[in-house]
C-alpha cells in the first residue's frame, strides 16, 4: 500500500454535469459536447506544460495513481478518455501497477462504455450512488433511482474487479431505519470499497436556499453520529476494514489515490478548480472554465494562488491529515521528515487530547480513539498553528 516517495498522484478535473445536484458545490458547468472537446484540448495543454516543468534531467515523473474526478468524468467517451491517457503515458512514466480511477454516475453508464473504459486503461471506478432510497435521491437531485443504481453496480461488476460506491447520510427526514436499508442494499451488492459522506448544506446551493425558506430541517448531530456508528458497525461486520474516518475497504482495495492526500504526499491537479501539493507548496487553479482556457491561451499556467507552507504548517498538516487514517501517523516517519519528535513538539496538545480520551499512542503511531473518530475536527484544530 505504501507508495514510492518520488512518485506523484495526478488528479484531472472534468467540470461538466448533466444538470446540477441540489447539494453540490463542486465546480462544474452544463455538459455540451463541443465545449467538452474544446476543454480537452486545453487540459492536454496544461498536462504538456507540467510534463516539461517537472521533467528533471531528461527523467519523466513517475505517476502512481491517476484520478478522473468531477463534475462527471463518465461523460467522456472511451475514445476521449483513451486520448488523454495516451498523452499521459507519453509524457509521464506510468507505473505498471498504477491505480487509474474514474468517477461515474449510474445514469451515464452502459455496458459498452464500461467495456471500452476498461480497455482504455481505467482499472477502478468510483460510483456516485449516494442512496438506495428514491425519496432521498430525488431530494438530492440525482438523476438515477435506486433500481438503476443497483442495475448499474451489477453491470460495473461484470467489467471491473475494483470499484467503490459513495453513500450520503444525514439527509433531511432520513430515519435510522432508512439508512439501515440503504446500507443493507449496499452490502448485498458487495462493492470493494465504500465512502460515506454526511450531507453538508453548502452555501450557494439550491439546498441552502430551500433550508433558508424553511422547506426542511437539518438532521441533528446526534442522529448524524448514530448513522455514522451504524454504518461502521454494519460495514465492519460485513468484512470491510474501516481504514479512514469516512472510508471502508475489502482487504487490498483501499483507495491508493486518496491515501496520497492523507499521507501528506505530493500530487498534481489539472483542470479548473483543481488543487496541487508539491515541495511544501499548495496551489490551485482558477475555478472558472473561461479564465482557465484564457490563461492557457496566453501561455500561462491557470494557477489562481500559491501558498508555501511554513515548516510549522507542514508539521501540523502531516499530523491532522494522517490522523484521518485509523492507523494514524508514524512517529518515525514524522521524525524523518522534520527532524523533530512529534510527541515532544506537540507534548501539550497530546497531553490534553489524551486526557480527553480522543487520541492514543502505541506501536510508534499516534491515532484517534473510537471517541476521537466522532470528534475528529476537535482533534485536528488542536494541531493548527
Ligand atoms: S454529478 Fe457530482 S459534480 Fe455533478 S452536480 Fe452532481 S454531485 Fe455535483
Amino acid at each position: 500500500m505504501k507508495m514510492n516517495k518520488d512518485t506523484l498522484g495526478l488528479y484531472l478535473h472534468i467540470p461538466f454535469c448533466q444538470g446540477k445536484c441540489r447539494y453540490c458545490d463542486f465546480y462544474s458547468v452544463n455538459f455540451e459536447q463541443a465545449l467538452l472537446e474544446k476543454y480537452l484540448s486545453y487540459l492536454k495543454k496544461e498536462l504538456l506544460s507540467y510534463s516539461i516543468l517537472l521533467q528533471g534531467k531528461g527523467r519523466k515523473v513517475e505517476l502512481e495513481t491517476i484520478y478522473f474526478g468531477g463534475g462527471t468524468p463518465g461523460l467522456l467517451s472511451a475514445e476521449e478518455l483513451a486520448q488523454v491517457l495516451d498523452l499521459i503515458s507519453q509524457e509521464f512514466s506510468l507505473s505498471p501497477l498504477a491505480e487509474v480511477s474514474l468517477e461515474v454516475n449510474p445514469s451515464s453508464l452502459t455496458g459498452e462504455k464500461l467495456q471500452a473504459y476498461r480497455k482504455s486503461g481505467i482499472n477502478r471506478l468510483s460510483i456516485g450512488v449516494q442512496s438506495f432510497n428514491d425519496r432521498e435521491l430525488s431530494f438530492l437531485g440525482r438523476r438515477h433511482d435506486a433500481r438503476e443504481a443497483r442495475e448499474k453496480i451489477e453491470l460495473a461488476g461484470r467489467y471491473f474487479d475494483n470499484y467503490s460506491i459513495d453513500l450520503i447520510y444525514a439527509i433531511p427526514d432520513q430515519e435510522l431505519a432508512d439508512w439501515e436499508r440503504t446500507l443493507q442494499q449496499a452490502i448485498q451488492l458487495s462493492p470493494y470499497h465504500v465512502s460515506l459522506y454526511s450531507l453538508q448544506i453548502e452555501e450557494g446551493t439550491p439546498l441552502a436556499s430551500s433550508l433558508a425558506a424553511g422547506e426542511f430541517e437539518e438532521t441533528d448531530n446526534s442522529l448524524d453520529a448514530e448513522m455514522y456508528l451504524l454504518a461502521r458497525q454494519f460495514l465492519r461486520a460485513s468484512g470491510y476494514e474501516h481504514y479512514e474516518i469516512s472510508n471502508f475497504a475489502r482487504n487490498g482495495y483501499q483507495s491508493r489515490h486518496n491515501r496520497l492526500y492523507w499521507e501528506f504526499r505530493p500530487y498534481l491537479g489539472v483542470g479548473p478548480g483543481s488543487h496541487s501539493f508539491m515541495g511544501g507548496e499548495r496551489f490551485w487553479n482558477h475555478a472558472d472554465l473561461s479564465l482557465y482556457m484564457e490563461k492557457l491561451n496566453q501561455g500561462e499556467l491557470p494557477v489562481q494562488e500559491r501558498i508555501q507552507l511554513s515548516r510549522e504548517e507542514q508539521m501540523a498538516e502531516m499530523v491532522f491529515m494522517g490522523l484521518r487514517l485509523l492507523e494514524g501517523v508514524s512517529l518515525t516517519e514524522f521524525y524523518k521528515m522534520f527532524n523533530v519528535s512529534l510527541t515532544e513538539y506537540y507534548a501539550r496538545e497530546i497531553e490534553k487530547l489524551q486526557s480527553q480520551g480522543l487520541i492514543t499512542i502505541g506501536n510508534d503511531r499516534i491515532s484517534l480513539t473510537e471517541k476521537g473518530l466522532l470528534l475528529g475536527n476537535l482533534v485536528f484544530m488542536e494541531f493548527l498553528p
